[in-house]
């Protein structure tokens, strides 16, 4: 099973594909956790990609594309895999659909998690990511077992630079510019299912897997 999730920033993306990547046993596969790695090791593509993060921009399609790329063909995407944050512009869709369609493949399902703008600013707020693994808690609505610690590995958590009230607005921006044009782009491949994604997190769960089988 293929499939993307689409959603503005902090509609709630990465905490349904890692729910999907572990009952479906597909990985998880996240362009931001991916500049995050390279950010934290100090890499070339790190230091490219910080720049445009720290701004709220995305990060050009000929740093991202390639890098998604291989990935999808390592061995363990042979029985599917979650793609979260990646398409993120027309271009980058395109590339990808030349690179499956190469390999005789395709994809499932584009998994559009719907959230009005008015809620992410709040939701960015209380989002706090792991600083090192990467988890992703809710100050409210996913709190971590101990305040301020991550239950996977005990680090801090802490909130993301672009994550701040004023970066968000400028991401939501390039959303509706750059990334938001991909709902008609997979609604056209007929491959579009939207989600409500003002439920809560199981709810919002329950209706994917309704959409992908149990
Ligand atoms: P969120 O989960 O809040 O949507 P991400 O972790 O997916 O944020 O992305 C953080 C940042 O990483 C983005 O604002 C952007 O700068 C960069 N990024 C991630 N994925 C892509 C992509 N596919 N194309 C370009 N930039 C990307
Ligand atoms: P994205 O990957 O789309 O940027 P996240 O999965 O990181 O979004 O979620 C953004 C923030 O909102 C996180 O703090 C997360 O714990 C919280 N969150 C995710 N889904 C929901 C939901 N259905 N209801 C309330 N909060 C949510
Ligand atoms: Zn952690």
């Amino acid at each position: 099973m293929k499939i993307i999730m689409l959603g503005a920033p902090g509609a709630g993306k990465g905490t349904q594909a890692k729910k999907i990547s572990e009952k479906y046993q597909i990985p998880h596969i996240s362009t931001g956790d991916i500049f995050r790695a390279n950010i934290k090791e100090g890499t070339e593509l790190g230091k490219q990609a910080k720049t445009y993060m720290d701004q709220g921009l995305l990060v050009p399609d000929e740093l991202t594309v390639n890098l998604v790329i291989d990935r999808v063909e390592h061995d363990d995407c042979k029985n599917g895999y979650v793609l979260d944050g990646f398409p993120r512009t027309i271009p980058q869709a395109e590339a990808l659909d030349k690179a499956l369609s190469g390999l005789g493949e395709h994809l499932d399902y584009a998994l559009n998690v719907d959230v009005p703008d008015e809620n992410i600013v709040k939701r960015m707020a209380g989002r706090r990511a792991c600083i090192s693994c990467g988890a992703t808690y809710h100050v409210v609505y996913a709190a971590p077992k101990t305040e301020g610690i991550c239950d996977v590995c005990g680090s801090e958590l802490v909130l993301r630079d672009d994550d701040k009230p004023e970066t968000v607005t400028k991401r939501l921006g390039v959303y509706h510019e750059q990334t938001k044009p991909l709902i008609d782009y997979y609604a056209e491949e007929g491959i579009l299912k939207t989600i409500d994604g003002t439920q809560n997190l199981e709810a919002v769960f329950d209706d994917i897997k309704r959409i992908l089988g149990e």
